[in-house]
């Protein structure tokens, strides 16, 4: 069973009770993990560990957090070339897009700061082009910035800081998805995400039915629980992607219905288990998995807010809690938490 050792490892690691380097170090991803086709491989995905955040760009890992070269480095560092994209590592809105003479080693320069609505604040430094807006929300993927070389620089890099809710530096690689080989000063970060200017679903959209990008139809769902506690978040990243977002709840408390419609599917889908799928008048489709009893039949109409399903805890290895996905009428998964209100 060395594949579940290896989810145990890497959750742990993501709670925090392992450090991300031991865990790293200790781990070599299993073939199945790496080869697999994320498209055709969806149901294993509710295995696998994830991160809120994605890595907001690639090329080489050259300084770490408080590195014993410079313990006052207050984030990572990762070198490239001039214009190579930087993404933000999360969703959130922008609260600062400009130069700035202060900050680590007293110049920053062009800088885009990112607060998440967790209320994590992400720091993007150094570039040559800043591609948004002080104001403008940004999503996970999205390009917001060139890599440069302004500031206080000695060659093209990303300077990315982490800070908690209320200030504080985190070390970004403790909240980073785990990569299949440890990192370290020299170790290459592959590019994960292809950086995307807008949500990843406008394609194929039936005009008729909506004239707003699906991505902006925000209001159409409403939360399935009544927690909001997300333990585990829409992870896009090619290595190790979660569609859905895991919102962690009271065992046996309610799932209800983010949307009016007819229960298409119920049952286990893969390592998807107590799986409930309901279809939306605008073809969309939303997904509830990991629950404790379901409380109704295919073909059957439920009105939003409706409970369909108790949450439940089978997943062992993560507090009771829904796994849920919205996918679009031509089934790519959609960012639930864009969708969902604030
Ligand atoms: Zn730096
Ligand atoms: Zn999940």
């Amino acid at each position: 069973m060395k594949p579940l050792t290896v989810v145990r490892s890497l959750t742990a690691g993501l709670v925090g009770i392992i450090a991300f380097g031991t865990v790293a170090g200790a781990v070599s991803l299993p073939a199945w993990w790496r080869d697999r086709d994320p498209a055709g491989d969806r149901a294993s995905l509710a295995a696998a560990p994830v991160s809120r955040y994605v890595w907001p760009t690639y090329g080489y890992f050259t300084q770490e957090f408080r590195s014993s070269f410079n313990p006052s480095h207050s984030g990572i560092d990762i070198a490239g070339s001039v214009g190579t994209p930087i993404i933000a590592a999360a969703d959130g809105v922008v609260t600062y897009a400009g130069f700035v003479r202060s900050g680590y080693n007293y110049g920053l320069g062009n800088m885009v700061e990112v607060r998440h609505a967790d209320g994590t604040l992400a720091r993007y430094a150094h570039n040559s082009r800043l591609l948004v807006r002080e104001g403008q929300s940004v999503y996970q993927g999205q390009a917001i910035a060139l890599m440069g070389n302004t500031g206080n620089s000695t060659g093209p890099h990303l300077h990315f800081e982490l800070q908690q809710v209320g200030g504080g530096f985190l070390d970004p690689l403790q909240y980073l998805p785990p990569l299949s080989q440890p990192v370290r000063v020299g170790s290459q970060i592959p590019r994960q995400v292809q950086p995307v200017a807008e949500p990843p679903v406008t394609a194929q959209r039936d005009p008729r039915r909506s004239a707003l990008p699906i991505g902006r139809r925000a209001g159409l769902y409403r939360w399935p629980t009544q927690s909001r506690q997300i333990v585990g978040g829409y992870v896009t990243a090619m290595e190790r992607p979660h569609f859905g977002l895991d919102i962690a709840g009271t065992l046996y408390s309610p799932v209800q219905a983010a949307a009016a419609g007819e229960v298409t599917f119920a049952g286990d889908r893969g390592v998807l288990r107590n799986v409930l799928e309901i279809r939306h008048a605008d073809d969309s489709t939303t997904v509830y998995a990991n629950n404790h009893q379901l409380r109704v039949r295919v073909g059957q109409r439920v009105r939003q807010g409706d409970t369909i399903a108790t949450l439940g805890n089978l997943d062992p290895y993560q507090p009771p809690h829904l796994h849920f996905e919205i996918r679009a009428a031509n089934g790519q998964p959609l960012n639930p938490y864009i969708l969902l209100p604030r």
